[in-house]
């Protein structure tokens, strides 16, 4: 029997109980009627979540980082300029991704716990394919502009697509993928949209769609097989109804995700974001009450994640063991080379919540003493 955790690291986070109990229900063919309604459903939910219209909205099967394969995938021409902003592992990851499917990679490389300088990054390359950048950076919880990312490129008549990640920040701070001129964005399941790891919500427009890669190295991950299977607007093949077998859909994990996305619109997409907002305000003044110091700069940090440096002379590996051991609760070490000086506190989906605040700051204060 495993016991329960409070999972409040990086990521995965406490699913939504609707979530959990979705993974009990009686399992679905990928093919059957029922189960064809909620993908068309979760897929539609999710078009809200993005903040989107895009017809190609969907599950992907696989995790966050095979929604960032994707991405570069379907879109990387062979020699193609992709200018990355890295502030953070997730950026970094970005560049490793694209270098390998052939693009030529311009790094915009900034100091890790600050946002994205929209300014550098479009001064990066005269004419690049593409422009990425992590909108919520988890190795450091810091939140960057996107819709400032957009509107430059626009304003500066760019014909490149705008590549987001917003593994996240999806149902947890606003995200306006159209109205911020997103062309493909990808996300993951773990995160603020409280639902176990598996799936990576993914979109992409038509603008993107039209310039992709016709037959990308990737087999499971082509976007241009995968619209049948998800039966995506103006699909039609002969297969059954409108779909197409591409790989056997997860239904379980699709029905989880249907149950969270319907909890999250039930409640309100602004209200869980101004749900977030309380619980992040309201833990990172209860650390500074503490004495400690937060990582992220002043006016970027995320309210879902929140990065602590880990006072002088405290052993950061030993607390959060503590942490799990005393009071069963899950935080995250740092990342990259702030391992052993940052912690990560997050609350993300059902954990954005008072209670989860109180009882993560008064078991770090029972463990630091
Ligand atoms: N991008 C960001 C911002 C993330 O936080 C993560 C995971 O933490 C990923 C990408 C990769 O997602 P996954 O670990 O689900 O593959």
């Amino acid at each position: 029997m495993i016991r329960e955790r409070h999972l409040f690291g990086p990521g995965p986070s406490n699913p939504y109980p609707e979530a959990t109990r979705a993974l009990a229900e009686p399992l679905l063919g990928h093919l059957d009627p029922e189960f064809l309604r909620i993908m068309d459903e979760t897929c539609e939910m999710l078009r809200t979540a993005w903040g989107t219209s895009n017809a190609r909205t969907l599950p992907l099967s696989a995790t966050g980082s095979a929604g960032m394969e994707a991405a570069f995938v379907n879109t990387v021409h062979p020699g193609d300029v992709v200018v990355v902003a890295v502030n953070g592992l997730f950026g970094q990851r970005m560049t490793d991704v694209a270098a390998r499917c052939g693009a030529e990679v311009v790094s915009v490389d900034h100091e890790w716990g600050q946002p994205v300088d929209v300014d550098r990054v479009l001064a990066a390359h005269p004419s690049p394919a593409i422009v990425a950048a992590v909108h919520a950076e988890t190795s450091t919880g810091v939140r960057s502009d996107i819709a400032a990312l957009g509107a430059g490129l626009r304003a500066q008549g760019a014909d490149a697509l705008l590549l987001v990640d917003a593994v996240t920040s999806i149902a947890g701070i606003e995200l306006r993928a159209d109205d911020w001129g997103v062309d493909i964005g990808y996300a993951g399941t773990q995160k603020c949209l409280g639902v176990a790891p598996g799936l990576a919500p993914f979109t992409i427009n038509d603008r993107a769609f039209a310039r992709r890669v016709e037959r990308p190295r990737s087999w499971y991950l082509d976007l241009g097989m995968l619209g049948g299977y998800a039966g995506e607007a103006g699909v039609k093949d002969g297969g059954a109804g409108q779909r197409t077998y591409h790989h056997t859909a997860p239904t379980a994990m699709v029905a989880s995700l249907h149950a969270g996305l319907t909890r999250i619109l039930d409640e309100g997409l602004e209200a869980v974001w101004a749900r977030h907002q309380a619980a992040g305000d309201a833990l990172q003044s209860g650390l500074e009450e503490m004495g400690l110091e937060l990582f992220a700069a002043q006016g970027h940090r995320l309210p879902e994640l929140t990065t602590v440096k880990v006072p002088d002379g405290v052993d950061s590996a030993a607390v959060r063991r503590e942490l799990l051991e005393r009071h069963g609760i899950e935080i995250g070490a740092g990342a990259g080379a702030y391992a052993a000086s940052v912690w990560r506190i997050g609350l993300m989906g059902r954990n954005a919540r008072p209670d989860a605040v109180l009882l993560v700051l008064a078991a770090l204060r029972d463990v630091l003493g």
